[in-house]
């Protein structure tokens, strides 16, 4: 059948490649010039299953309430703003902040992830794919004694869901990573996922969309999607700024605005935008690390990208707003340059900010809607390349009619039944 996948991000380019890949002819329409050019473009990394916990648990409201009005908060929201989605989002949020709701979404963030990061390894392997990756896993440190705990009972859940966290002490932690030693003395611990990767998302994604287009699918570059065509309950395709296109199906993979094309169409999506920043320096020498790093502290994260390092962190509920807050962006170069001193040179680095399309729970949005031929896969929050070539494999094999590799129960749009 023919297929318009909407956005060529990563979850985007991955989907192109597997619906290609399973025969159908595949028409990817994107706003920018190229693949991998908005949240999917200097992300942490990361490949991390090891951070499935949800935004969502029973400890974070305290916390969301003492960040509140912070600007150097980790999760900041601005609530001033009138945003009905962003209040309607709220509430859902708050109502899976439950013990039960954490473990269950956990499970099924996990479910994605791991399988996702199977199906990453096995593309790597037979596209011979190289995007700065590293395989030495993911190490998570903690100053906290308490957060340490509260970080040991997260990797105890997720060991029972298969996922190999292992427990070390601060001495571990500095023999995983060297570059560490310099702030030794305030660690509490650490926890390694052996398993867990990193590398840079925009060049596997750019990879993904050249091994898609040499199946045959092609990108419209320079195509902005203004909204679906329907014919009544089935979805025929969608008008652009460059004219109407028709197809058998659409997939809506345009990230954070996705709500923005399925709201006309009577889809209401729970996805908002949680605007993070990273930076990108040059960085060489034993001071600079080479295994992934998780600062619990800050919600910061580290990748070493061939002879670059990047940091990442923070998130502002603060709308569609793309723009780079100095203030927040050097908030990250101070915490990168306190974890890591003599690094690199941390006076000249490259600031981004991007928009990650969170739900409430946590959990991305895979599978059909009640309109016929639309397709959704997005909402994959902090975790979008994480989840990304799983999340693409299933959906092809829900749209193809085989039976899939994983349950996708409770990773559609038919688990959140209020309309809010
Ligand atoms: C600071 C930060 C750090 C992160 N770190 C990690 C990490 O370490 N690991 C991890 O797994 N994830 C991480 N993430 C999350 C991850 O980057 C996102 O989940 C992922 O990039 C989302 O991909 P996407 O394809 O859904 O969206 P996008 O990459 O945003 O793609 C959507 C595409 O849709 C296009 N588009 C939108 N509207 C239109 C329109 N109307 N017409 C045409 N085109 C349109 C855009 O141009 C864009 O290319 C991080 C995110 C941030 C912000």
């Amino acid at each position: 059948m023919k297929v318009l996948v909407l956005g060529a991000g990563v979850i985007g380019a991955t989907t192109a490649y597997h619906l290609a890949e399973a025969g159908h002819q595949v028409v990817v329409l994107d706003r920018q010039s190229g693949a991998g050019l908005e949240t999917s473009f200097a992300n942490g990394g990361q490949i991390s299953p090891c951070h499935a916990e949800p935004w969502a648990n029973p400890g974070v409201l305290p916390k969301v309430l003492k960040w509140l009005g912070r600007e150097d908060a980790p999760l900041l929201f601005r609530w001033n703003r009138f945003d009905p989605a962003l209040w309607a989002w709220g509430l859902r949020f708050v109502a899976n902040c439950t013990s039960a709701r954490a473990v269950q979404n956990t499970e099924r963030t996990l479910r994605v992830a791991l399988y996702s990061r199977a199906c990453l390894q096995e593309l790597r392997d037979r596209l011979a794919l190289d995007y700065d990756q590293r395989t030495q896993g993911i190490l998570h440190v903690y100053r906290s004694a308490r957060e340490f705990d509260q970080g040991c009972r997260a990797a105890r859940l997720m060991n029972q869901y298969g996922l190999d966290r292992q427990i070390q002490d601060r001495a571990q932690c500095v023999a995983i990573e060297p570059a560490l030693a310099a702030v030794a003395p305030q660690l509490a611990g650490g926890i390694l996922t052996p398993g867990d990767e990193s590398g840079d998302a925009h060049k596997f994604t750019r990879a993904m969309a050249d091994h898609a287009a040499r199946l045959g699918a092609e990108f419209r570059y320079g195509t902005t999607v203004t909204h679906l065509t329907r014919d009544g309950d089935t979805v025929t395709g969608t008008a652009t700024d460059r004219g109407v296109i028709t197809a058998d199906a659409v997939v809506l993979a345009l990230g954070s605005w996705s709500p923005l094309l399925s709201r006309p169409a009577g889809i209401r999506l729970p996805v908002v935008p949680a605007k993070g920043y990273s930076i990108t320096l040059a960085a060489d020498g034993p001071a600079a690390p080479t295994v992934s790093v998780t600062d619990d502290e800050h919600k910061m994260v580290y990748s070493r990208l061939g002879d670059r390092l990047r940091a990442a962190g923070t998130a502002e509920m603060a709308g569609h707003d793309p723009s780079l807050n100095e203030r927040r962006w050097r908030l990250i170069v101070e915490r990168a340059r306190a974890l890591f001193p003599g690094a690199g040179d941390f006076d000249h680095v490259e600031p981004w900010a991007g928009l990650r399309p969170v739900t409430p729970d946590s959990v991305p949005l895979i599978g059909r809607t009640r309109l016929r031929g639309l397709w959704l896969n997005t909402g994959h929050g902090t975790l979008g390349w994480t989840m990304a070539c799983g999340s693409a494999r299933l959906l092809a094999q829900l749209m193809g009619g085989q039976s899939p590799d994983i349950d996708p129960t409770g990773l559609g749009i038919e688990r959140f039944k209020i309309s809010l």
